[in-house]
């Protein structure tokens, strides 16, 4: 599933192809996506310029002079662009297509994802109103999490996933975060200091952007008829290495569920 760290690599990858570009034309092939593509969207969206392509936790935002597209690759979206006449696959489901010849081709298997259009401000629509800050902006810190988590008896781990709280940290970076900051992830929210805090939310900034820059290598994969960018290898020193050593102190790693979610910890080095 594509992660903030994949959808930020995905918005690098494409932006310098879209931006300033002229929209001809819109393809929809399947509309039936997580919520209906809307049925103007084509009407809409021909004749307009893309201004900027930005992110706000995994949706990728489209601005134009009269609105926005947003779209989210949910389980299994990617975006590529292509060359004009490239035949369409079975999964490809959107082609906005660009005065210059370029394609944006949007393919999901799932059909998970999802491709919306909104004339008022962004942070004002829906599904992003009441999300939390950013966790690579200065907004996002150890007072903040500090803050919301006294009296909150639900783990860690839980609660530093909640978008309410700060977006972006799926399972995978939960648990790296936390193993690199030491802390249990079944340990109660509300009992953990500042200073540990500020530990955690310094660690969730660099898993990410760690993971942003190992995704680095995968932007030429962005312009590829074959290829299936955005996902990538990392690194990872807990997630799907249970019984495996750890690297800080050798002793084998331990799995639990938390919310039926893998759960990965040292029980030597996380207390
Ligand atoms: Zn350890």
């Amino acid at each position: 599933m594509p992660e903030l760290p994949e959808v930020e690599t995905t918005r690098r990858g494409i932006a310098p192809h879209i931006e300033g570009q002229n929209i001809t034309q819109v393809i929809v092939r399947q509309p039936k996506l997580r919520w209906p593509v809307p049925e103007t969207l084509a009407q809409t969206l021909t004749g307009l310029n893309i201004q900027s392509v930005s992110r706000r936790a995994k949706y990728l935002l489209f601005s134009t002079a009269s609105g926005t597209i947003l779209l989210h690759l949910g389980m299994s979206g990617n975006l590529r662009i292509m060359s004009a006449n490239q035949a369409a696959g079975k999964h490809d489901h959107i082609d906005f297509v660009f005065a210059n010849g370029t394609i944006l081709r949007f393919n999901d298997p799932r059909r998970f994802g999802a491709v919306l259009w909104t004339t008022e401000p962004p942070s004002e629509h829906q599904l992003l109103k009441d999300l939390g800050p950013e966790p690579l902006l200065a907004d996002f810190n150890g007072e903040l999490l500090y803050s919301l988590s006294r009296n909150r008896k639900t783990a860690v781990k839980l609660f530093i996933m909640d978008s309410h709280i700060v977006v972006g940290v799926g399972n995978i970076y939960a648990n790296e975060a936390l193993f690199m900051a030491g802390i249990r992830p079944t340990r109660q929210a509300g009992k953990i200091s500042l200073a540990r805090y500020q530990k955690l939310a310094e660690c969730i900034r660099v898993v990410l952007q760690q993971a942003i820059q190992q995704g680095g290598t995968t932007l030429r994969d962005f312009v590829n008829e074959a290829g299936k960018p955005g996902y990538f290898q990392q690194q990872l020193r807990v997630y799907g290495r249970a019984g495996l050593a750890c690297a800080g102190c050798n002793q084998l790693l331990t799995e639990i569920r938390i919310a039926n979610r893998s759960t990965v910890f040292c029980g030597h080095c996380q207390q």
